[in-house]
C-alpha cells in the first residue's frame, strides 16, 4: 500500500530530507553547548532538575527551528499561521522526522489537541489569537482533563466552574497534567451544570497558568523524568470570552474532534519505531531471534498501512471516529512489545550496558503510551462498542 504522490508533493518530501540532516546536526550541536557552558559554570555535568531544564529547552528550540523553516502547521490554514498544504503533506512531513529520530517536540498538546479544537469550534478572536503563537511556539500547552476520580471516565469530571457575571470561577483539582510546569496556558474541562447527566453539563476553558489562584506541583514519573503534575484550582477567574464553545457542550465539542484527531497526530510514530528497530536489530546482533524481528516488521507494516488508510480518507473529506482507537491501541502496544522483546533479547546489557541506555528510557515510557490518550482497554471497548457492534458493558458511560 503506497500514496501517489503529486510532482509537488515528492518536491516537497526531497527538500524536507535535504533540510533534516544538517538542521539536526546543528541543533545537537545547540544542545551540547548548552550542556557544556552549564558544566562550565556549575562545575559539574547538569543532572536531575537542570537537566530536565536543558532537555525542554532544546525540545523547544527544535519546534521554533522547525517553524522559522516553514515545517510547522503544515495542513492549518494560512489566515492562522499555517502552510494551507494538506494532510498528505503532514504524513510525509511525520514520515520524514520520525525516520530521522527528530525530536518530537514540547508542545504536542498544544499542536495535536489544542489548535485542532480552536480551528474546528474556537470563535475567530480565540483561532486568531491562539493558532499563530501555537504554530511558532511562542505558547505551550497543557491539558486539564484527568481528575483524580475522573480518568478513563472522563465525564466523571468535579471541577467545578460557576458563571459570576462575565467571569466563570473555577474551583477544583486536576492530575497528571504533562507540561503544567512549562505551559503558558491550560485546555480544561469543568462541569458548569451539575444537575445534568453525566456527559452534559460540561464546559471548555482556556485557562491562563499564571492565573492567581492556580497552583500547580510536581509528580515524578517511573522514568524518574517530571512531566506531569497536578493541579489545584481555588477560584481560578476566567473571562467568559475564553470559554471554548458552548456552555454545557465541552463533551460534545472536545470528542468531535478527538475521534477526527487521534487519527492523525501520532503519524510520526511508525517511521521512528521503524528506525528504532532498525537500531534495536544491530545492537542485538546474533542475539537477534529472527522470528520475534520479524513480528515486529510485520506489526509496523500493518500500522503504515493503516496510517496510509487514514491519511487517504482524511484527504478525501472522510471522518475517522472510533477506528482511530485502532491506531492509537497498534502504536502503543506495538512499542511495549518492542521493547519488552529488545530487553529478553539483550539480557544483561539492556540493563546496564550504555549502548542501550536510551531504549531503557524507552521501554520505561512505553508503559505510559498504553494508558495516555485513553488506555487499551478503554480502546479496546470503544472497538468492540462501535467497530464491532459488540454489546455494551453494562458500565456503558465511556468516551
Ligand atoms: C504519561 C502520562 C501523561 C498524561 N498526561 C495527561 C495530561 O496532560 N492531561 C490529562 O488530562 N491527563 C493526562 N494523563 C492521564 C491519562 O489520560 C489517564 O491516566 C488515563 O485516562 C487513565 O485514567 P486513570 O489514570 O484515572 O486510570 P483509571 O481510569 O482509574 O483506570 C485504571 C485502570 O482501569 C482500566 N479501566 C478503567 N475503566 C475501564 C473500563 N470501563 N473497562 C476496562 N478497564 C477499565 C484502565 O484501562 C486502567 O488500566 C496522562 C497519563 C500519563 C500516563
Amino acid at each position: 500500500m503506497e500514496l501517489t504522490l503529486t510532482p509537488n508533493q515528492v518536491a516537497f518530501r526531497d527538500r524536507l530530507r535535504g533540510w533534516l540532516p544538517g538542521a539536526l546536526a546543528d541543533h545537537a550541536r545547540a544542545a551540547d553547548k548548552a550542556r557544556r557552558d552549564h558544566e562550565a559554570v556549575q562545575g559539574t555535568p547538569p543532572t536531575g532538575h537542570d537537566a530536565e531544564a536543558l532537555d525542554f529547552a532544546a525540545e523547544i528550540a527544535w519546534e521554533r527551528r522547525l517553524h522559522d523553516a516553514g515545517w510547522s502547521g503544515l495542513h492549518w490554514p494560512e489566515d492562522y499561521g499555517g502552510r494551507g498544504l494538506g494532510i498528505t503533506e503532514h504524513y510525509l512531513a511525520m514520515s520524514e522526522l520520525g525516520a530521522a529520530m527528530a525530536p518530537e517536540g514540547a508542545n504536542n498538546i498544544g499542536r495535536e489537541l489544542v489548535g485542532p479544537i480552536l480551528l474546528a469550534r474556537g470563535s475567530e478572536d480565540q483561532k486568531r489569537r491562539f493558532v499563530p503563537r501555537i504554530v511558532a511556539c511562542d505558547d505551550i500547552w497543557c491539558q486539564g482533563f484527568s481528575e483524580p476520580q475522573a480518568g478513563s471516565d472522563l465525564a466523571g469530571v468535579r471541577t467545578r466552574a460557576r458563571r459570576d457575571g462575565d467571569t466563570w470561577r473555577i474551583e477544583g483539582q486536576k492530575v497528571w497534567t504533562s507540561y503544567a510546569q512549562h505551559a503558558q496556558w491550560c485546555i480544561l474541562i469543568a462541569r458548569t451544570d451539575t444537575d445534568a447527566p453525566k456527559h452534559k453539563g460540561l464546559t471548555l476553558f482556556l485557562v491562563p497558568m499564571d492565573a492567581p489562584g492556580l497552583t500547580c506541583r510536581p509528580i515524578r514519573q517511573i522514568t524518574g523524568k517530571h512531566t506531569f503534575n497536578e493541579l489545584f484550582l481555588d477560584d481560578v477567574a476566567v473571562t467568559d470570552d475564553l470559554r471554548l464553545g458552548p456552555v454545557d457542550e465541552g463533551w460534545s465539542v472536545a470528542m468531535g474532534v478527538l475521534a477526527f484527531e487521534r487519527g492523525t497526530t501520532r503519524l510520526y510514530r511508525q517511521a521512528r519505531f521503524a528506525e528504532e528497530l532498525r537500531r534495536m536489530t544491530a545492537l542485538l546482533g546474533d542475539r537477534a531471534d529472527p522470528a520475534r524481528i520479524g513480528r515486529l516488521h510485520a506489526r509496523l507494516e500493518v500500522l503504515r498501512a493503516h496510517n496510509l488508510r487514514i491519511v487517504s480518507r482524511v484527504s478525501a473529506g472522510e471522518r475517522i471516529g472510533a477506528e482511530a482507537s485502532l491506531q492509537k491501541l497498534a502504536w502503543s502496544e506495538l512499542h511495549m512489545d518492542m521493547l519488552r522483546d529488545a530487553q529478553e533479547m539483550a539480557g544483561t546489557d539492556f540493563l546496564a550496558h550504555e549502548d542501550w541506555a536510551g531504549f531503557r528510557y524507552a521501554y520505561l515510557q512505553a508503559q505510559a503510551e498504553t494508558v495516555y490518550a485513553g488506555s487499551t482497554e478503554v480502546q479496546l471497548t470503544i472497538l468492540a462498542d462501535r467497530i464491532l457492534n459488540l454489546p455494551r458493558e453494562p458500565r456503558g458511560d465511556m468516551a
